[in-house]
């Protein structure tokens, strides 16, 4: 007999999990995952990457074509595990790169299962109790945050980015009822700080409002936004016949952990409502994707101090509290668990304060004749996207069960413990100068200077005057060296992995401030990590003339 498709077939069923019990199967699949997870494992050396770093060959990449054969679960695992090659091993001791957290076991074996069996979160219909995962944990953040739980609402999306599209798209539908169908007429307009994210250019160029109608709000030495000046152009902007759209608050900056006075953000935002006479309350975003989840010590008793943290430790705690607790005053919010949440990506949440507030996204039943006929439960009929995975949500809920609020207390502890450490070092050394003292997060910006500066001196001078314009650059370029040297150091396996920004912030002349960035996010990191950084940028400054 000719060989037939249904040879082929055969294999093929082995590569599916099977849909009937089979535990020998089962072993398989187990064994074939731990067999990925060696290999993996085989990639790891003493450094904070996995195997070498190989350059990517982007030419070759784009020969790339499908095969004529069929291959097997074997070969083809082990070909994935070599993309990841170079990575960096972000719960890594030695690792202090960036906002990118290492992920826990629960929240991946949320991703898993939530791969597994392929539930569609837009509809009950498709994901049963996975779709209750959602509410759930939409519920135990808007507790978390101060929200009523009851009134609020939300819903996961696809990324950070996602997060601050919803809030600034119901923000417009506030403000010009009915933007959905008949689009934007009107002179529409977003305020956002200039330490925000760049996110909100993409959003206002998206939404069709426009990077032009994106007013960007000088920061204050803190990185947090300028209320005087956010007052003054609001004002001008409404007398001049516009509309808000939205006014961003970022609780957290990428960069140096700023946070808005949301507040005075809200205390503005009332005003401007009785002063012209507003016919819709401009729209208050939180962009809190980093800074969230310091709501774990909302009430924390910082008297008692039950977990011990060090006097310092504490105060930095209470300083990021300070703006942390007032979340509640923003409509709506957004929740990175794939950033301080230690879940994989993608796992983002937009939280609005009253769930009307999503209903105003909703469309016409008659658009989607094929879904949503029943079922109790269909956000589907509101979000943007129309597949959502399960993934998000289980990751994100996997962590509250596993941490519960005493392990994210621990966990974030633990961090900002490491960062005040950092700063402590840092600012002993007369040449080591902290950029972000006022900022209480995990990140610490820094500069390092050349003999005979005096670094008492020389942070405020830098920044304001611009007779020091030549020599601000001067030590950028320096700066520049000294982090050229430390990461060559890092990736032969001495030293840290930190990372830097090209401008943290502008000076008030205008031109970019280098700084070195120590990003602390893995619980592994402990005080000799931190005494490594310190004395490699010691070493640095020996090193380069
Ligand atoms: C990372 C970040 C974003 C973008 O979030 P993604 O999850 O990367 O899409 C937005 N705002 C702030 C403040 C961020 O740090």
């Amino acid at each position: 007999m000719a060989p037939s498709y249904r040879d082929t077939l055969e294999h093929l069923r082995l590569a599916f999990p099977q849909p009937v019990s089979d535990p020998i199967h089962d072993s398989y699949f187990v064994h074939s995952i731990m067999r990925t997870l060696d290999q993996v494992d085989a990639l790891k050396t003493e450094l904070p990457i996995l195997g070498p770093i190989v350059p990517g060959d982007f030419e070759q990449a784009r020969n790339a074509t499908l095969p004529t054969g069929v291959s097997s679960v074997e070969a083809v695992t082990s070909e994935l595990v070599g993309y990841l090659r170079g990575m960096t091993i972000s719960g890594h001791p030695q690792t202090q790169q960036n906002v990118i957290p290492p992920p826990t076991i629960p929240s991946l074996i949320g991703v898993l299962l939530a791969s597994l069996h392929n539930p569609n979160i837009a509809w009950d219909e498709y994901s049963r109790l996975v779709a209750l995962a959602e509410v759930e944990a939409v519920s135990i953040t808007a507790r978390l945050v101060g929200y009523d739980p009851q009134q609020a609402s939300g819903a996961f999306t696809f990324g950070g980015t996602g997060t601050t599209l919803y809030g600034v798209k119901i923000g417009l539908e506030k403000a010009c009822p009915q933007a959905m169908q008949t689009g934007v007429s009107d002179d529409v307009v977003v305020l956002v700080s200039d330490a925000g994210h760049y996110c909100a250019h993409n959003i206002v160029g998206w939404l069709g409002i426009g990077t032009d109608q994106l007013i960007s709000i000088p920061t204050t030495a803190e990185n947090e936004i300028d209320l005087a000046q956010l007052a003054d152009a609001a004002r001008a902007s409404v007398a001049s016949g516009k509309k808000i759209a939205a006014i961003i608050a970022t609780m957290g900056t990428t960069d140096a952990f700023g946070l808005d006075d949301l507040q005075g953000i809200a205390a503005l935002r009332d005003s401007l409502v009785d002063e012209f006479q507003l016919s819709y309350r401009p729209h208050i975003h939180a962009d809190s994707v980093i800074g969230w989840a310091w709501s774990v010590f909302n009430d924390y008793d910082f008297k008692c101090n039950p977990l011990a943290f060090r006097p310092r430790t504490l105060r930095a705690i209470a300083g990021a509290c300070r703006r942390i607790r007032h979340l509640a005053l923003a409509d709506s919010m957004g929740i990175d668990f794939h950033k301080t949440g230690f879940a994989p990506y993608i796992s983002s949440l937009v939280l609005v304060k009253d769930r009307a507030d999503l209903q105003m996204l909703r469309r016409d039943p008659r658009q989607m004749p094929y879904l949503y006929h029943f079922g109790d439960h269909r956000p589907g009929m509101y979000t943007l996207e129309t597949s959502r995975a399960g993934t998000g949500p289980l990751a994100a809920l996997a962590n509250f069960r596993f941490f519960g609020e005493q392990g994210l207390r621990v966990v974030l502890g633990h961090i900002v413990e490491m960062t005040q450490l950092l700063r402590e070092h840092l600012e002993g050394h007369e040449t080591t100068t902290v950029l972000n003292r006022d900022n209480f997060g995990a990140v610490t910006l820094f500069r390092v200077y050349p003999p005979d500066v005096d670094t008492f001196a020389i942070k405020r001078q830098e920044f304001g005057d611009p007779a020091y314009r030549d020599t601000l650059l001067a030590h950028n370029d320096y700066n520049r060296k000294v982090f050229e040297y430390v990461h060559a150091e890092a990736m032969a396996g001495r030293g840290v992995i930190i990372s830097s920004t090209d401008c943290y912030r502008r000076t008030q002349y205008d031109e970019p401030i280098f700084a070195l960035k120590s990003y602390i996010l893995s619980p592994f990191v402990d005080e000799g990590d931190v005494e490594t950084v310190v004395a490699k940028i010691l070493e640095a400054r020996e090193k380069i003339a």
